[in-house]
């Protein structure tokens, strides 16, 4: 199932996306009555995708980043993974949407795109064993965990570097049903492929990454974990278009504009 949060004629709704095809001129938004972390109700009214503003399709009360996940990203930022899970937060301020624009800081020379699979929390939840870690998945879409470089290496800590408002694209949509043991992770600025990895490479697996979390944190519905990304990372320029996609789930596009 896909699950997308959007704005059609002044309101804000779920719904859940339908075929027939893949075309996206084919595709219909199945409008929704509350939201996915309750059984879905269809409230029976059908829109066509075109006709609606889809959203980042989840509103997380937090991010949570891994840092160094992939070993050839680790090693293109002059280090190794490490043995532990480096997490960071990144503010749900920090959200936009399919087609929302990067907007990049007057006072940063260097922002760089990093295509992530994003994986959406379905229930709250505390000390979650890795054996039972997909129970408290609802799905998986794709995020962009976009990185000011330059502040980064300043200021001792990513606060900044990866909380500026617009640096956490999300969507197009949460697909529930998919195994992402070994999926492709993708990027591509103006159609030129940037960066291209498999969920096969994480060094810590979704399950380690919600066992290692759920130790010292409560996770929420809605709460997003990006786990990390591949070699390529590299910076954006006013005027491009960015894209990030996840093999099963689709691609999420976003304009960059400076502030
Ligand atoms: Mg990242």
């Amino acid at each position: 199932m896909r699950i997308v949060r959007f704005a059609a004629q002044g309101d804000v709704s779920f719904g859940v996306l339908e075929g027939p095809g893949e075309d996206p001129a084919d595709l219909v938004v199945a409008v929704a009555s509350g939201h996915p972390f309750a059984p879905m109700q269809l409230t029976g009214e059908r829109l066509p995708l075109a006709q609606v503003k889809l959203l980042a399709p989840v509103l997380p009360s937090k991010i949570l980043g891994i840092g160094r996940n992939y070993a050839d990203h680790a090693a293109e930022m002059g280090g190794t993974p490490p043995t532990t899970p480096s997490v960071f937060l990144k503010p749900n301020t920090a959200v936009i949407g399919p087609g929302d624009a990067i907007t990049l800081p007057r006072d940063s020379e260097h922002v760089d795109h990093e295509a992530e699979l994003a994986v959406v929390i379905g229930r709250l939840c505390r000390e979650v064993p890795r054996e039972r870690a997909y129970d408290v998945v609802l799905g998986y879409t794709c995020g962009n965990d976009v990185t000011a470089r330059d502040w980064q290496r300043s200021d001792g800590q990513w606060s900044r570097a990866k909380g500026h408002d617009t640096f956490a694209p999300l969507g197009p949509w949460v697909e529930t049903e998919l195994d992402v043991s070994d999926v492709a992770v993708r990027a591509t600025v103006d159609g030129e492929l940037r960066q291209d990895g498999r969920t096969a490479d994480l060094v810590h697996d979704i399950p380690s990454l919600i066992e290692w979390i759920t130790r010292y944190m409560t996770l929420l519905p809605g709460d997003v974990i990006l786990t990390g990304t591949p070699a390529g990372v590299g910076p954006l320029a006013p005027g491009q278009s960015v894209s990030v996609s996840v093999e099963g789930i689709g691609t999420l596009t976003n304009p960059v504009v400076s502030r």
